[in-house]
């Protein structure tokens, strides 16, 4: 079992670099999926309010015997729960849901910019972890606009923008503007969804030339751009192969031939208008 390195963010905190992503996992499934990635290896878990299984992963984690301490449990507040108060009475509820006493990273899933309530919104993230119930805050989803606004109107820089990012979205501008905030770059979709991704012609070459799946070139490459990756999966042998990414390299070569696939195209919803409630 290969040990998933850390990043350290920018409030000194650290994040392992591969987590599991458990979005679309019914919270029946949960547990048993969420065992399956902690006897794996991994130790970071990426859920969210509006999964409907952060009790299904916060059983996994009860009943994994791994000391809490190393463990890395993010959850998201979903965008009806926007604004101060809300906010914090939202956060209560994941919590119990959990069955911890904090997570490691809470994060603002939208900005919904139609609502603009994500400054209070981040406020009253800025005073759980003041409290200690989150050891990190950040945002997810948030176009550069938004992150300078939020930095300029609020004290504690994000440590963490989980933005949709894969070989066709390599989102350079984002990543920029995270390097000199100090923000770290967390990629959803890591994989691209599974969907046409992984037989494109130039990355099936690449992972026959290191005699790994396209699956784990593609995480490779996230991981020595320098992103967090979290990766999802219910099929056991997938959930392993996915983590089994850390004896190998990809070369200049390589990191050549995936640049060139950069379309610029999302998979998910764009965040400058995304507003579902
Ligand atoms: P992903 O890119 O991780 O792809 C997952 C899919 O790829 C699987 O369902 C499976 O079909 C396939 N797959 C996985 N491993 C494979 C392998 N080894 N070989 C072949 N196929 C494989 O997509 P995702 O689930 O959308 O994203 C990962 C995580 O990111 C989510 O679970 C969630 O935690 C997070 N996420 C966050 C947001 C957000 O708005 N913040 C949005 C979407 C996802």
């Amino acid at each position: 079992m290969s040990k998933v390195p850390s990043l350290t963010l920018n409030n000194g905190v650290s994040m392992p670099q591969l987590g599991f992503g458990v979005w679309q996992v019914p919270d029946d499934e949960a547990a048993r999926t969420v065992a399956t990635a902690l006897e794996a290896g991994y130790r970071s878990i990426d859920t969210a309010a509006i999964y409907g299984n952060e009790e299904g992963t916060g059983r996994a984690i009860a009943s994994s015997g791994i000391a809490r301490d190393e463990l890395f449990v993010t959850t998201k507040l979903w965008n009806s729960d926007q604004g101060h108060d809300s906010t914090l009475r939202a956060f209560d509820k994941s919590l119990e849901r959990l069955g911890l006493e904090y997570v490691d990273l809470y994060l603002i899933h939208w900005p919904v910019p139609s609502k603009d309530a994500y400054v209070d919104t981040y406020k009253a993230l800025e005073k759980i972890h003041a409290d200690g119930r989150a050891k990190a805050i950040g945002v997810s989803n948030f176009l550069p606009e938004h992150l300078e606004r939020l930095i300029a109107q609020t004290s504690v820089v994000p440590a963490v923008n989980q933005i949709e990012l894969h070989p066709q979205l390599a989102q350079a501008a984002s990543r920029a503007v995270h390097e000199r905030h100090g923000i770290t770059t967390e990629a959803w979709s890591p994989l691209g969804q599974g969907r046409g991704l992984l037989e494109v012609p130039t990355i099936v070459a690449v992972a026959q030339k290191h005699d790994r799946t396209p699956a784990q070139v593609v995480l490779r490459w996230h991981l020595q751009l320098g992103n967090v990756a979290i990766p999802k999966s219910v099929t056991p042998s997938r959930i392993r192969e996915n983590v089994d990414v850390f004896d190998f390299e990809l070369d200049a070569d390589d990191l050549a031939a995936f640049a060139a696939l950069d379309e610029g195209t999302r998979l998910g919803p764009d965040p400058a208008t995304f507003d579902m409630a």
